[in-house]
């Protein structure tokens, strides 16, 4: 192949700033003292943190070189699936950082704050009309948090109606948060299995519903990147028994504007704002997890709520029947107004988004059937998942080609998820991926996979370009080192 992407650059050692201080040496200058010091002053000096003395062009290298130990969208490929690492536009930065948002103090008077409100009521707008669902709540602060809401809202609508139930379906391919989160809640999650083509089987799920059964927990498309294609016929037999149906939407990006959740009979799920509608999350959050509710269900949803009346936005805390607060104030608002941004910005381009992200996801598919085996060879959504049963003969496991492909420039993909799919390499491209850099992409792939064939030592040793070799990936929870 080419040379290969973003390996060949110069990455620096670098120490603790404590380490490179100088007494004395400062990054900035002030006017002359013409004055005595005050005793307060001297007083503040002498118990003040041991801060290193360091010069401006100190301070901005020591940064700038830890930044390029990290891995971003900004600097390569990420093709990790199920998270949407796709570009987030510089733009909806800047709005997040306009000092309306930015500096606005959540205990400010809602007078005062007319233009946030505005903001939060048109985003829950938006993302109802993009899921076909009545009533949003924007305070949960990840997907998984906002699974939790959803489960208890779930829960409040069965006590509500006299008939608390105490069980959950949730399908082998469900991400860990949602047993989880269910069970968080007291709910005793139920698997379900999928069929050979990787989805639910409307008898298998009819078969397991019943009247303690609260509803089903469905990923849709799954995690497997298959569209959950019974998902009607589904939703059809858990209403006929009483239960919700509820989605986990975080893989939302295959579907904007195409699919209307509300239609497919969905009551209730969450969106990631982070992963699909583009805020930075590769360090970890903040994040936003939406849930999105049927008319009926709207009465649960947290408090406080935002609410228009006469052309003035407030917050409303009387919901009686609501599950209550789940948050400091109102969610993380600087995600919320990323999400807002990017839904301007993109307009009607979301369904394009989301097509292209099924398109490049389909690219790969045909491109690497061959290189590594595809338990689920048909058309996929926005990622599909391979695994490395092709170089089981050689040793070669997912977790070596995975570190070799840091070698070549780029982010692992997913591993060893979904749990259906031994030795699971998980890829979603998104729709950000040019083709050229799919192709590289490819070319990489391939090469990984001769080597595996013919030279597998360079695998065992890899990664050997970024800063940090292969880890050991437990010592870092068997023997936390919080000192610093
Ligand atoms: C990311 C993800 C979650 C959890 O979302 P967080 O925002 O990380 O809490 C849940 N389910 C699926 C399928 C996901 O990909």
């Amino acid at each position: 192949m080419k040379e290969p992407l973003g390996a060949t650059g110069l990455v620096f050692n670098e120490s603790l700033l404590w380490e490179k201080g100088r007494k004395g040496r400062t990054g900035f200058s002030l006017p002359r003292r013409d004055v005595d010091p005050s005793p307060l002053e001297k007083g503040l000096i002498r118990k003040g943190p041991d801060f290193p003395d360091l010069s401006e062009l100190d301070a901005v290298r020591h940064f700038t070189r830890l930044s390029q130990w990290n891995f971003g969208v900004d600097s390569g490929m990420y093709p990790l699936g199920s998270c949407t690492m796709k570009y987030n536009p510089k733009t909806n930065e800047r709005q997040a950082s306009l000092p309306g948002f930015a500096a606005a103090h959540p205990l400010l008077p809602a007078d005062l704050s007319q233009g946030v409100l505005q903001m939060m009521f048109d985003l829950e707008r938006y993302l109802s009309e993009i899921t076909g669902l009545s009533a949003v709540s924007l305070q949960p602060a990840a997907g998984a948090h906002g699974e939790l809401t959803g489960m208890m809202i779930v829960r409040a609508f069965h006590q509500n109606a006299g008939k608390p139930r105490s069980k959950i379906l949730i399908p082998d391919t469900a991400h860990g948060t949602n047993p989880a989160s269910a069970a968080l809640c007291g709910f005793t999650p139920v698997p379900v299995k999928s069929d050979e083509r990787g989805v639910l089987s409307p008898e298998y799920a009819a078969s397991v519903m019943d009247e303690d059964t609260a509803g089903i927990m469905v990923t849709n498309p799954n995690t497997l990147g298959l569209f959950e294609e019974h998902i009607k016929e589904i939703a059809h037999i858990i209403h006929g028994k009483g239960g919700l149906v509820y989605v986990d939407g975080a893989n939302m990006n295959a579907v904007m504007g195409i699919v209307s959740m509300g239609d497919m009979g969905v009551d209730l799920m969450h969106l990631n704002l982070h992963k699909t509608f583009s805020t930075p999350h590769g360090g970890g959050g903040p994040g936003s997890g939406p849930v999105c509710v049927r008319k009926d269900l709207e009465p649960f949803l947290p408090v406080p709520r935002v609410v228009k009346e006469d052309e003035k936005y407030f917050l409303c805390w009387d919901f009686p029947k609501s599950i209550g607060k789940l948050q400091a104030f109102y969610g993380n608002v600087g995600v919320l107004v990323r999400a807002y941004s990017y839904i301007l910005s993109m307009g009607k381009e979301l369904k394009r988004a989301s097509q292209l992200a099924v398109l490049n996801a389909n690219y790969l598919r045909i491109k690497l059937t061959g290189i590594f085996h595809l338990p689920y060879d048909r058309p996929c959504m926005h990622e599909c998942v391979f695994s490395d049963k092709m170089q089981e003969q050689d040793k070669v496991t997912t977790l070596d080609m995975a570190k070799r492909l840091m070698d070549y420039g780029f982010h692992p993909p997913t591993i060893y998820f979904p749990l259906v799919v031994h030795g699971a390499i998980m890829i979603e491209p998104t729709e950000s991926e040019s083709k050229e850099t799919l192709d590289l992409f490819v070319e990489a792939c391939k090469a990984v996979a001769e080597e595996a064939k013919n030279d597998s030592a360079l695998l065992f040793d890899a990664p050997t370009k970024p800063k940090a070799r292969r880890m050991n990936e437990t010592e870092a929870a068997r023997r936390p080192c919080l000192a610093g």
